[in-house]
């Protein structure tokens, strides 16, 4: 087994239930002897929450048929890229998203070792974390290691 939950014990299948401060019950992360293989980036217990950058293009309103297909993931608009960025066309914002774009620097959050050392060996291993300011999880971009511009997970 590589993974276990954080501060130790097998992964339950019920460690993403939120508790009321929007944590999770429990954060899987690698095992002691996974990360005594080494460490690919320093050890860095925090990171801030710097929010979306602001849309480039003019946002738009979802039409009916993206309404449908999209409402459950939370898009409430669209922005479209010009011709010069095909093949990308554009990107849907959800709320969330949006609420964020221009706050700068926001809050901190800090991380247990064994969480911290995760990110050292895989930074890739997450891809979204807890915010204490906003207390929910939210995609990695949207985070820089604290006293850096680097992004988290990268
Ligand atoms: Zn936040």
């Amino acid at each position: 087994m590589k993974t276990e939950l954080s501060g130790g014990g097998a992964v339950t299948a019920d460690h993403r239930d939120l508790k009321e401060s929007g944590q999770q019950k429990g954060y899987v992360v690698l095992t002691a002897e996974e990360r005594a293989k080494g460490f690919v980036r320093p050890i860095r217990r925090s990171y801030v929450h710097v929010g979306m950058s602001a849309a480039k293009h003019p946002l738009r309103d979802l039409t009916e048929a993206e309404t449908e297909r999209y409402a459950k993931f939370g898009y409430v608009k669209f922005e479209a890229y010009p011709e010069s960025e095909l093949p990308v066309t554009g990107k849907f914002w959800t709320q969330a998203e949006l609420d964020t774009v221009g706050k700068g620097r926001g809050a901190a959050t800090t991380m247990s070792q064994d969480i911290a050392e995760t990110y050292a060996r895989d930074p890739s291993f997450y891809d979204g974390t807890f915010c204490v300011g906003c207390r929910k999880h939210l995609p990695l971009d949207q985070f820089v290691w604290d006293g850096t511009a680097e992004q988290v997970g990268s």
